[in-house]
């Protein structure tokens, strides 16, 4: 990368640590527990909270640290399942079926926000509004129509801004106005995913970090979990390993490793631009998409001083830092006064994707999993966690609707997209770049 473009003390780890950096437990392995939740992030930190709720004995275990992985990576943006509202399920599940599933998914919002406020959890969080910026005239015309299903399912506003009045929710031209919806807030990854640990812990959960879980026996009346640090019992287990399921050293589910696609996300973070620029180009301070198939997402800091830029830069196994000077160049092509601003900090992390573009959680041979975010999972790997906990401890709710949908995976798929995103990610490119030519 240009060496202009990164400030001195530039970083490879996520800016969200220079304040929260996922601890160090020296907690040890114990033999047994009721239930031992494989996977430190929201959603198995979220299923242990209320699996102590519930008074079960419940072990976390993370193979790095707990919140490592994604849970302290992200953008920090939190919505309620709008990306499942968009995903034209009537046509597979009927109208009745998948008004369910949107509605499921959009209880992920206000649950997060009840969890935060009881759990008083300090993470800066704000309902600020999300604005969906369109890369084309017929992206516009695609967020028109869904607006009012948006303002519906979320039941908080939901409206349009045409492009002569962009400026009302982003300092630039460069797309073709968008869409604002109220039902999105933003709040600072890793300052969440301690709070949440914490309130797990609180609550009586053990969090063990650095075991890696590599594989779960059935055995007469509950599992053996081999790790890199010895055996441990259970009564049950949950698997939420997300977007880190397949592993070399070793893989907890392997079956749900099969259904998940995990993506690496890309985000840089500027130097501090002080509060009055960000104030001009992002009146309001929303969170903002845009609605590229590529798609770009970014926001101002929560302390309002820098840009947090992100967006999907690579397609192939590529570092943060190389990945850095495209992020760059998307955010110049938005904001061409920034050219000259420099970079702090790259990183990255994995995200899942499934195949059928839903979120899920079940049970495989008895284990229970909660997965498949598709990069929109702070509000939903929450949620899915407390559902899976619910469902494990018998007090499942019925209402919830992405409980046991069909989990499809492809012929000789073992986990690893590794030869065809290249291949989907320049489909993907290409048109993108056509969408905007017509436009
Ligand atoms: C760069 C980036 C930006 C994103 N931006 C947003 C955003 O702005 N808004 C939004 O809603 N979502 C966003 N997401 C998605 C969101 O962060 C995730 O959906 C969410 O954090 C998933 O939480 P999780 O608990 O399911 O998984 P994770 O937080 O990824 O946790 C999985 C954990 O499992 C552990 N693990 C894996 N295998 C094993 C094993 N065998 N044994 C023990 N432990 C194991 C890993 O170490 C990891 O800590 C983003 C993600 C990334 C990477």
């Amino acid at each position: 990368m240009q060496a202009s473009r990164l400030a001195p003390g530039f970083k490879t780890s996520p800016w969200w640590w220079e304040a929260a950096e996922p601890p160090q437990r020296d907690n040890t392995l114990p033999d047994r527990a009721a239930v031992v939740v494989v996977g430190g992030g929201y959603a198995g930190l979220s299923a242990a909270l209320t699996l102590r709720r519930l008074g079960q004995e419940v072990v976390v275990l993370d193979a790095e640290r707990i919140g490592w992985g994604a849970s302290s990576r992200n953008g920090g943006m939190v919505s309620g399942g709008l990306k499942v509202a968009a995903s034209g399920l009537d046509k597979v599940y009927g109208a009745e079926k998948a008004r369910a599933i949107v509605d499921t998914a959009a209880a992920s919002f206000p649950f997060i926000e009840e969890t935060i406020t009881r759990e008083a959890i300090d993470c800066d969080y704000v309902r600020c509004g999300r604005y969906a910026a369109a890369w084309s005239k017929s992206h516009y015309d695609t967020l028109a129509r869904r607006c009012e299903t948006i303002a519906d399912i979320t039941g908080l506003p939901a409206r349009m801004l045409p492009r002569a009045r962009q400026r009302e929710a982003l300092g630039s031209d460069h797309y073709f106005g968008g869409m604002l919806a109220d039902a999105t807030g933003s709040l600072h990854p890793g300052k969440y995913a301690r709070g949440l640990a914490a309130a797990a812990e609180r609550a009586g959960a053990v969090l063990v970090d650095a075991v890696r879980v590599q594989k779960i026996r059935d055995e007469a009346g509950g599992y053996r979990i081999a790790t890199d640090k010895g055996e441990i019992r259970s009564d049950a287990v949950l698997v939420t390993t997300n977007g880190y399921s397949l592993n070399p050293k070793g893989t907890a589910l392997p079956w749900l490793a099969r259904r998940l696609v995990p993506l690496n996300s890309y985000i840089i973070a500027t130097e501090e631009l002080g509060e009055a620029k960000i104030e001009q180009l992002f009146p309001g301070r929303r969170m903002i998409s845009d609605s590229k198939r590529v798609l770009n997402y970014f926001r101002p800091s929560p302390d309002g001083k820098r840009i947090l830029w992100g967006g999907r830069a690579s397609f192939r196994a590529a570092t943060a830092e190389d990945t850095a000077p495209a992020l760059h160049g998307y955010m110049t092509e938005c904001f061409p006064e920034l050219r000259d601003v420099k970079i702090t900090h790259a990183w990255t992390g994995f995200v899942a994707f499934t195949f059928d573009h839903l979120p899920h959680i079940g049970v495989q041979d008895g284990i229970h999993y909660a997965a498949g975010c598709q990069g929109s999972g702070v509000a939903m790997a929450t949620w899915l966690g407390h559902n899976a906990a619910l469902k494990l401890s018998g007090h499942a709710n019925d209402r919830f609707a992405l409980d046991g949908l069909p989990f499809p995976t492809r012929p000789f798929y073992s986990g690893d997209p590794g030869w065809f995103l290249p291949i989907i990610g320049g489909w993907y490119r290409l048109r993108d770049r056509l969408d905007r030519m017509a436009a």
